[in-house]
């Protein structure tokens, strides 16, 4: 049996990183983007990432805070990637600059894709089963694959038909969905037959939520770690 998990949208947040990785040792690890930005520890994250070597692509926060490029962020966000790009060491720059749009990755004879927005757009664009399901096959026959892997939106689901497997594993820095607690997924392949399980870990988000006050990083970032959403 193949399996292997599945990260996305770690925003910075260190202790629900290490929650997240304590209940995934062992297996090899994947990242649908956004390591850093809203949370108070992009290098720390950065580091962890690269000691775990984690295979991961780059996510719109990234990208922005690499760039300096704030124009498609509201007031609060702009705020926090500009903290980012400054907050941001040489070694974690380097770092996130290496990082691909996409990956192509082969479970067990099962292709893969993952990216942080989407096939049609790997940064932007916010695909959720209710708005986009129409759109899950022509990703999957786009990319020529059985599973597409997707970040962004923070709310995880799984799609699973005769054409293939489409899925978000939630985030585990900043989740959206109404559960705060870390979201990430595990795949498994057992005899050819893939498995996708999105799972939650606990973590200390009281930590997580005053080392962003302590930044001087907009109040609503930390607030919004106790509420999910
Ligand atoms: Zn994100």
């Amino acid at each position: 049996m193949l399996k292997v998990a599945v990260i996305s949208d770690v925003h910075a947040n260190l202790e629900a990183l290490e929650a997240v990785l304590a209940e995934v040792r062992g297996l090899d690890l994947y990242c649908l983007g956004d390591l850093v930005d809203y949370g108070a520890d992009p290098n720390e994250v950065v580091e962890l990432v690269r000691e775990r070597k984690v295979r991961a692509v780059l996510g719109n926060h990234d990208r922005a805070a690499l760039q300096g490029d704030v124009s498609m962020f509201n007031a609060w966000a702009a705020i926090s990637s500009k903290w980012t790009a400054r907050t941001l060491s040489e070694d974690s720059s380097i770092f996130l600059r290496g990082l691909p749009l996409n990956l192509r990755l082969d479970l067990d004879g099962i292709r893969g894709f993952f990216v942080h927005g989407s096939p049609d757009d790997p940064l932007w664009e916010y695909v959720s089963p209710t708005t986009h399901h129409l759109l899950f096959g022509h990703y999957l026959a786009k990319v020529d694959s059985r599973l597409v892997g997707m970040g962004h939106t923070h709310v995880p689901y799984v799609w699973a038909e005769e054409a293939g497997t489409v899925f978000n594993p939630g985030s585990v820095g900043q989740p959206r969905d109404g559960d705060p607690r870390a979201s990430f997924a595990i795949l498994s392949v057992v005899r050819g037959m893939l498995e996708v399980e999105v799972r939650r870990a606990e973590y200390n988000r009281e930590k997580a939520a005053s080392k962003i006050r302590k930044a001087g990083l907009p109040e609503f970032f930390a607030e919004r770690l106790s509420t999910g959403t």
